[in-house]
């Protein structure tokens, strides 16, 4: 299978802002599991601007796009490092891939990318992608990592796009707020019922991105490709996502007639 997982900020780094060891160790050993197994596997990661701001000891998250900017570029650098790190350790080749929303627009470009990242899973890399924050402009941004994601699976024809994040899945309703509240474990079509659990009643929990998350899930499904949403504090949950056990939420690629 040739898996494409997104971890967010949320999933890699502490509230401190500062690196969860023990989860991201966790990570790369699954995912190296997982390679060595077979499978390819694809990580697009967020974190660059998160990392620059612990590592240039920044009080706050920065707000002006200059600042926002030079983080994600110190940042950038310490987050391959720690993958490099992590990855070697198991005697996996990492390979930072930056991208912005005009390379994928463009035909060429896109016929590049997809090319590239064929080479690259062929010489047994693992490809870490992730935004081009330093260069990224309003114009040609794509803005966050699970439409990334959901753009990476599509372009080199994955099996499987999985968004790991700090919640189970998607709920009936807002888990932090309402007890009734059930986690889908299927959707087999992505009504408009399911894109309000996203955007209305459960406004809270569009702060865990689920509006994004469902709009990646639109772009996988319709390409015919299977996306799950699941808890990344616990990664080895991948290897049961991998054996097709039900974990988080499966939304069902649409079958092609
Ligand atoms: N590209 C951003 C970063 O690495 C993250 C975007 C996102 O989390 O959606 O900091």
């Amino acid at each position: 299978m040739r898996i494409v997982v997104k971890v967010g900020t949320s999933t890699l780094a502490h509230p401190t802002g500062l690196l969860n060891i023990r989860r991201v160790e966790a990570l790369c050993k699954v995912l190296s599991d997982i390679k060595n197994a077979g499978h390819e596997v694809i990580l697009v990661s967020s974190g660059a601007i998160g990392m620059g701001v612990g590592k240039l000891s920044l009080k706050e998250r920065p707000t002006d796009v200059p600042t926002k900017q030079a983080a994600a570029a110190v940042g950038q650098c310490e987050l391959m490092y720690t993958y490099d790190k992590l990855f070697t350790e198991h005697n996996h080749t990492v390979a930072q891939v930056l991208l912005t929303g005009s390379d994928v627009e463009d035909d060429t470009r896109r016929a590049h990318f997809h090319n590239t990242m064929t080479r690259l899973l062929e010489l047994g890399a693992l490809p870490v992608v992730n935004e081009n924050d330093t260069v990224g402009t309003d114009e040609i941004v794509i803005g966050d990592n699970d439409t990334l994601s959901a753009i990476v699976a599509v372009t080199v024809h994955a099996d499987l796009l999985v968004l790991l994040t700090d919640i189970d899945g998607l709920y009936t309703a807002d888990p932090r707020v309402d007890a009734e509240a059930r986690l889908i474990p299927v959707v087999e079509t992505l009504t408009a019922e399911i894109d309000a659990l996203a955007g209305g009643r459960g406004s809270a929990l569009s702060t865990g991105g689920m509006v994004t998350k469902l709009r990646a899930a639109h772009i996988t499904t319709e390409a015919g490709i299977d996306m799950v949403i699941a808890n990344g504090a616990a990664p080895q949950h991948l290897y049961q996502i991998m054996d097709g056990e039900r974990v988080g939420t499966l939304f069902l690629g649409r079958k092609r007639t």
